[in-house]
């Protein structure tokens, strides 16, 4: 049964379809209009132009998201359906992840697992868990204790300081939930060994939506001359010292993570040359000295947040892509990533592509990639699927 007596929001004709289809979002400028007392927090039940029931979920009239369903079906949204969805969420890494040499995953992947606005990353024996939407708040203790139940990790730190916090009307605040943090967090991937700054890194702290991509480039990398841009503590040039790499260079415009990258070269006992640069400088002077390179990795944080800017997030992904190629002979490998959902996979592709043209140089498409598959992409919802990964080879 559902919940009863809930207000009512109306969806404006139109916009019907993609909630069938599984969406669980409803903008402000698709309510037509609400019936009954809302409270930003609150359960609502949404229904189309026509008062057909498309789902129940949470309010926030703060958020662009006005509504976050947690189902489309007609069931009431109880403590234990959430415990549920978290403990169903952990049986799918479970499932998918039993990878020799690596102990961290992601757990919960927000609307993906239908647990809208949750991230829970598993980081070897340490659990970081953010809640980011308003009306998952208060169940907060009820998704940290069915990690804690499935996963039985040493730690739970509540990691609440994400600015989009703010946006929902939240506070940022950081809290130990279950056990004790340990001084250092060092986790393996792929036999790889890596110290993690949960508290004070990028997002949960470490990316882990590259694992299997990270994996991929050793096998370009026997004796080759290897450039990760963008690389944060290190994932891509680690690995391909892994691979055999005769010289490996990472550039990140970051302190701490250079200082990270170096801890974690220290770590495997591999050598990482490192320079803390901005990498569209760093490039640039690269290609004026006519440097080359066998493989060039580039991995910039989302340009554009919003899908007005991608005529500029094309023009960033174009200049980066176009002096890597400068720097790359014929053979020479590019892996080039865009982790912005608003940038469609064939624009970025496109734009890559023309700068080889620019060039006039033919190069060969080895594969598109895409997020490791501890980020699932839920169908129904586009969003999901964020992280292009596209992979091409010099033929000139
Ligand atoms: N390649 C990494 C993830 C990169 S995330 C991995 O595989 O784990 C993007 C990184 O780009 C962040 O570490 C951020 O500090 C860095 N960054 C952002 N703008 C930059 C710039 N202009 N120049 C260099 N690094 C930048």
């Amino acid at each position: 049964m559902a919940h009863e007596n809930l207000p009512v929001v109306h969806v404006i004709n139109g916009r019907q379809k993609k909630l069938l289809q599984g969406h669980p979002w409803v903008y402000g400028n698709e309510i037509e209009r609400v019936e009954g007392e809302v409270v930003d927090g609150e359960l609502v039940t949404v229904v189309d132009f026509r008062g057909r029931y498309m789902g129940t979920g949470f309010y926030n009239s703060r958020s662009l998201i006005t509504v976050r369903l947690l189902t489309h079906r007609s069931e009431e949204i109880t403590v234990e359906l959430i415990a549920a969805r978290v403990r169903a969420a952990c049986e799918y890494r479970r499932f998918v992840m039993n990878r020799p040499g690596t102990d961290s995953c992601r757990l919960i992947y927000g609307e993906a697992d239908r647990l809208p606005g949750v991230i829970a990353d598993r980081f070897g024996d340490v659990i970081v868990l953010q809640v980011l939407a308003l009306g998952m708040e208060k169940y907060t203790q009820v998704i940290a204790d069915a990690l804690v139940s499935c996963e039985k990790p040493g730690c739970l730190l509540l990691q609440n300081d994400d600015a989009i916090r703010r946006k929902e009307g939240m506070e940022c605040f950081t809290k130990v939930l279950h056990g004790e943090l340990p001084e250092e967090t060092v986790i393996s991937e792929n036999g790889i060994r890596l110290s993690v700054d949960v508290k004070g890194g990028q997002k949960t702290g470490y990316f882990l939506d590259q694992k299997d991509n990270h994996l991929f480039v050793r096998q370009f990398c026997r004796d080759a001359r290897v450039l990760d841009c963008f690389s944060y503590i290190g994932g891509f040039a680690l690995n391909a010292v892994a691979g055999g790499a005769r010289e490996v260079t990472a550039v990140d415009i970051s302190e701490s993570a250079v200082e990270l990258i170096k801890r974690n070269a220290q770590l495997n006992g591999m050598q990482v040359n490192t320079v803390c640069a901005n990498c569209f400088d760093f490039l640039r002077a690269q290609v004026k000295e006519k440097q080359k390179y066998d493989v060039i990795v580039l991995d910039p944080p989302a340009f554009t947040k919003a899908h007005a800017n991608m005529a500029n997030a094309c023009r960033g992904y174009k200049e980066i892509a176009l002096s890597a190629m400068r720097m790359l002979p014929a053979g020479g490998v590019l892996a080039t990533h865009s982790c912005s959902y608003h940038m469609p996979e064939d624009v970025f592709v496109n734009t890559v592509l023309s700068a080889a043209q620019d060039l006039h140089r033919q190069v060969r498409v080895i594969t598109l990639r895409r997020q490791d598959i501890d980020h699932p992409v839920l169908a129904g919802y586009p969003e999901s699927h964020y992280l292009k990964s596209l992979w091409l080879q010099m033929l000139d």
